[in-house]
């Protein structure tokens, strides 16, 4: 079963709002079985939508329209689908009649513009909206399917997940897409590309890599007629992906990297302490995102001045030598906060938010500290992005810092001071 969506408002096309509603029913077809080939936004034109429309259902199984059912002028779905299909709408006494007491309930009388929100055409049927006065339509001509569905998302979703996906899930032939994502850190998207080369070469599943925040993902996908199939032939394929890459894989599908990271460091026994500069405690508030980081997580600091660093242990030496953004001072801070805390593991996080050069070092300048018992290790970044972008990738970076750390991964690193204690 093939699919498109049209997403219908001006606004869309302004830039005034996201289309979210697209993006919501495409996150639910795969389950159902429903191929997705096409995905429109299209402004409040009638001709266009006209012509959209046409060419869709000429070529899809299903086209799935939100947006456009209001009551006012450019509210022109209904019509633009009755034209395309050569029908013409007309108004159903009930609905008319349910129409008037929505309003008449809220105190007022009916708009006769709203009368547009009464009709129906003889292929489609009426789909309540129980959140809204615009009732969906669901219309069945030459072997396709038109939904029609109120652009609020809220009347939108409800609508789903009440009457649309259930009848989409009647009529969809009996297969699912299952996918499984394996996440990645210490790798980047095309060497990890090349690396997949011959297990990438099958067809089913697919493996696709895409570079996110908190690495790359290797998700791989199968169709097939039931979930337990489609595993069946993901599983050889996720294992020989496994082997290839052994730790450099941290987690897999809803899996966060802090989960990932927490898990580990329990499992290990190893506690952690923190001295966080420009993310400002974001490292802790994440690390304590993740339930029962009592177990390892000693505690942090934000010595946000170079005092408040000397203050907590940091050698003013250090910081007058190489500077208060350097891996000099970051490696410092970890092994002062380490000692504080009496951690296992001591993280040093220093560095430039923004939007301001500092210390001689530009904005996106970001120096790494990880101590532990045996090891130091220091290393710098430069993330050229907005103050809470930076933010995140000193937290993301730090993390996996404290992943290798844990493994015993730190001598590794290909640039930055590493040393042996
Ligand atoms: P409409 O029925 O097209 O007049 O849409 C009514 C309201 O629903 C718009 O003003 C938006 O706030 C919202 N809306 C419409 N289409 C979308 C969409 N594709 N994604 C998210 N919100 C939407
Ligand atoms: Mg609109």
């Amino acid at each position: 079963m093939r699919a498109e969506i049209i997403s219908i408002g001006t606004e869309i096309l302004m830039g005034e709002i996201l289309d979210t509603n697209a993006q919501y029913i495409a996150q639910r077809l795969p389950a159902m079985g429903i191929d997705l080939f096409y995905m429109h936004q299209i402004g409040d034109n009638r001709q266009r939508l006209v012509d959209l429309i046409t060419q869709a259902r000429g070529r899809s199984d299903v086209v799935l329209c939100t947006g456009g059912l209001g009551p006012t002028e450019d509210d022109i779905t209904r019509d633009a689908i009755a034209e395309s299909i050569g029908e013409q709408p007309y108004v159903v006494p009930e609905l008319e009649a349910h129409l008037r007491n929505f309003f008449e309930r809220r105190g007022g009388t009916m708009p006769e513009q709203n009368i547009k929100q009464a009709t129906i055409i003889p292929s489609g049927q009426s789909i309540p909206n129980p959140r809204g006065t615009a009732p969906g339509w669901w219309v069945e001509k030459d072997h396709a399917i038109i939904v029609a569905m109120p652009g609020p998302p809220a009347e939108m979703t409800g609508m789903w997940s009440n009457d649309i996906a259930p009848r989409l899930a009647e009529r969809s032939p009996d297969s699912v897409l299952i996918s499984r994502t394996l996440k990645t850190t210490g790798l980047g998207e095309s060497t990890l590309d090349e690396a997949l080369g011959d297990i990438r070469a099958g067809e089913d599943p697919t493996v696709g890599v895409y570079h996110k925040a908190d690495g790359v993902h290797v998700r791989l996908a199968s169709k097939a007629v039931d979930e337990a199939a489609a595993r069946a032939r993901i599983e050889p394929v996720e294992a020989a992906i496994r082997d290839l890459l052994g730790d450099n894989i941290w987690g897999a599908d809803e899996d966060t990297f802090q989960e990932a990271v927490a898990r580990l460091l329990d499992r290990r026994g190893l506690s952690i302490a923190v001295m966080e500069s420009c993310t400002g405690g974001l490292l802790a508030s994440t690390i304590t995102d993740v339930p029962g980081a009592s177990q390892f997580f000693r505690g942090g600091l934000v010595t946000y001045t170079a005092e408040a660093k000397i203050h907590y242990g940091v050698d003013a030496d250090v910081i007058e030598a190489h500077g208060v953004v350097s891996n000099e001072t970051a490696a410092a801070m970890a092994a002062a906060v380490r000692r504080q805390f009496d951690a296992d593991i001591g993280v040093g996080i220093t560095g430039v938010a923004g939007p301001e050069p500092h210390g001689g070092q530009p904005v996106g300048a970001v120096c790494l500290g990880v101590e532990t018992p045996d090891e130091s290790y220091a290393t710098g970044y430069t993330f050229a992005q907005t103050r809470a972008a930076i933010k995140a990738r000193a937290v993301t970076s730090a993390l996996t810092l404290i992943r290798r750390a844990a493994i015993g991964d730190l001598s590794s690193g290909s640039s930055g001071i590493y040393r042996r204690l």
